[in-house]
């Protein structure tokens, strides 16, 4: 069956893991604070500062003990949909201020136009929330790429290690599993994918990963590849 769609990871394949936990992560620590300050009077921040009280029980009139909260879930990597919220707004502003730019590999653009032209639709499938994923791919070192994708899925639909959330996203857009291809980094991942019935290919990008992928290749039931341009699309 042709694949018509072709479904992405960001962190560790279409990007370094490195932009997350060295710059993205780092920089909420430490401003995330200032911003909720600043901003809480504002709609959008009030409600997900809201949320974290209702979810953890300290009033809403402590915002130390919010913003406590907050730095916590950041350090423990907890994927709380308030904070995500609040990450967003924060990275938005620094991203408009040129501060960073998200680190997309220089192979990524060229395969995606490629695959656009042959009319597949391309879609995104990251943990991150997809504001923080639109942000990431309109602020990247290879330019705004979000003309590139047809829609974006974060972990709403489910967990990236589940198989049903392959199963969501394959009715979300309307095809066939078989008739798509997943693209990650991570085992897990992909096997849950695989379960679902769609098609998988594993990056191994040697700047993230000490995985060898001349051994992994050898047993692995998914296609390996360490850039873009070896993707194999029938
Ligand atoms: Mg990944």
């Amino acid at each position: 069956m042709k694949i018509a769609a072709i479904v992405t990871d960001i962190e560790g394949t279409t990007g370094g893991t490195g932009f997350s936990y060295d710059v993205l992560m780092p920089y909420s620590l430490k401003h995330l604070g200032a911003f909720v300050r600043e901003h809480q009077e504002e709609r959008d921040v009030m409600r997900a500062l809201v949320k974290v009280s209702e979810m953890t029980g300290i009033p809403l009139h402590n915002l130390d003990g919010i913003i406590r909260q907050l730095a916590q879930w950041i350090r423990d990597e907890d994927a709380v949909t308030a904070l995500k919220t609040l990450q967003g707004m924060l990275w938005e502003k620094a991203y408009k201020q040129g501060l960073f730019q998200s680190h997309v590999y220089p192979d990524v653009p060229a395969v995606l136009q490629h695959w656009q032209q042959e009319e597949r639709n391309l879609y995104v499938y990251s943990h991150e929330s997809i504001k923080a994923q639109q942000l990431f791919f309109r602020y990247s070192t290879e330019g705004d790429m979000r003309l590139l994708f047809s829609g974006y899925y974060d972990s709403t639909i489910g967990p990236k290690d589940d198989l049903q959330s392959y199963v969501r996203i394959a009715e979300a857009i309307a095809l066939k599993p078989k008739a798509i291809l997943y693209l990650s980094d991570d085992r897990g991942e992909l096997d849950a994918a695989a379960a679902a019935g769609l098609n998988t290919t594993w990056l191994i990008r040697p700047q993230d990963t000490s995985l060898d992928p001349e051994r992994v290749r050898l047993k692995s039931p998914h296609p390996v590849v360490t850039s873009f341009d070896q993707i194999a699309v029938s």
